[in-house]
């Protein structure tokens, strides 16, 4: 039997995903040959690619004036990435800092550009977005940088602000969860061991006029228009990570698409939170109208409790809901391949715990 799994990531895939690798592992549909043995240009991999990349346009909308990248690196490669591609080391660049992620990419940016913080929740632990009208933007930006779902904190942008500056999001914990207006970023990247596939694959969404304007020196490798030119294939792309993640946006497909997920991921949340809500044992760090449907991190009353209810989750079965180090208590997430069952049964553990310990 499967474990109820909520890891932060790499996370929960889909039973169907993994059973039909597992069907296809040795012998791809007849090749006589697993998908990790192929060359990534034979015929067989490279409508692998191609197929993953139309049901991932056709999932989000994604229009011709974007360029869709299948890169290694993960989004900490997307950290440097985007200044590398997006400004100069002169310019300014805005960052909104609503968490963890937000911090390393800022740190990465500095590096390589001039940042303006626009805003940040540090001070209040990172409990919320900021509200819009206390950003200070820059005049003259060559971008804005937001994580969409900060993936420790369980903080999340649930309306996406309106920027002179082209906006980029990184996404990593919230691609495909959800319907998003590709049109009105700049650049979305993921790292795909979320909602995506498994990891060693980062997605990335580039609005074309955006690449091809490097700064000189970038490595080829980090250049957007060099990897758009090759269709991701400049060098050996992950190619087993990819077909997965092409197996993975297929079940997506037939399970609705991302407004199915959307209604389903929101249904699952809204339960946790009230779980978490109507009772004084457990508590939610996050500010209501910004809490994250991905990511729901939970204190105990007692933390000296805490090792004994994630030994107590464990005997159920139910994996994964250690806290991020950095910010201790409990975390679950409940990406797209988290079913409504592994949810009510972590519900039914929350009141099981809360009378036997509360
Ligand atoms: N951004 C966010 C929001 C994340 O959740 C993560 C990973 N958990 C990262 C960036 C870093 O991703 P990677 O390890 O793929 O570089």
């Amino acid at each position: 039997m499967r474990a109820f799994n909520f890891s932060p990531g790499p996370a929960a895939l889909p039973d169907a995903v993994l059973e039909q690798a597992r069907d296809e592992l040795l012998d791809y549909r007849g090749r006589g040959l697993s998908v990790m043995e192929m060359s990534h240009r034979s015929k067989e991999f490279v409508d692998i690619a191609q197929s993953a990349e139309a049901d991932l346009r056709e999932l989000l909308a994604i229009g011709d004036d974007y360029h869709v990248l299948f890169v290694q690196g993960g989004a900490s490669m997307q950290f440097a990435m985007v200044p590398f591609n997006l400004c100069r080391a002169e310019d300014t660049v805005d960052y909104v800092h609503t968490g963890s992620w937000g911090t390393k990419a800022i740190a990465e940016a500095q590096r390589l550009a001039m940042v303006n913080v626009a805003a940040s929740s540090e001070e209040t632990n990172f409990d919320r977005v900021p509200a819009r009208e206390t950003w200070r933007l820059s005049a003259n930006a060559a971008y804005c940088h937001i994580v969409a779902n900060e993936t420790i904190g369980g903080v999340q942008f649930h309306e996406f602000p309106e920027t002179d500056a082209p906006l980029v999001a990184d996404m990593s914990s919230e691609l495909l969860s959800r319907p998003v207006d590709v049109t009105r970023f700049g650049v979305i990247y993921a790292g795909a061991q979320k909602n995506v596939g498994p990891a060693g694959l980062c997605v990335v969404i580039v609005r074309r006029d955006l690449a091809g304007r490097a700064r000189p020196g970038t490595p080829r490798i980090l250049d957007y228009a060099v990897q758009g030119e090759n269709g991701s294939m400049f060098n050996t792309p992950p190619t087993y990570s990819w077909y997965l993640a092409g197996l993975v946006l297929k079940w997506l497909k037939h399970a609705g698409g991302v407004a199915e997920m959307d209604r389903v991921n929101r249904r699952k949340a809204a339960k946790l939170y009230a779980a978490i809500d109507a009772s004084d044992f457990y508590h939610s760090p996050v500010k209501t109208p910004d809490r994250s449907i991905m990511n729901v991190p939970f204190t105990l009353a007692d933390p000296a409790l805490d090792q004994a209810f994630l030994d107590g989750a464990e005997e159920r079965r139910l994996l994964n809901l250690k806290g991020h180090r950095s910010v201790g208590g409990m975390r679950a997430s409940l990406y797209n391949a988290v079913s409504e069952e592994a949810v009510d049964t972590l519900i039914e553990y929350l009141a099981a715990f809360e009378a036997d310990h509360g």
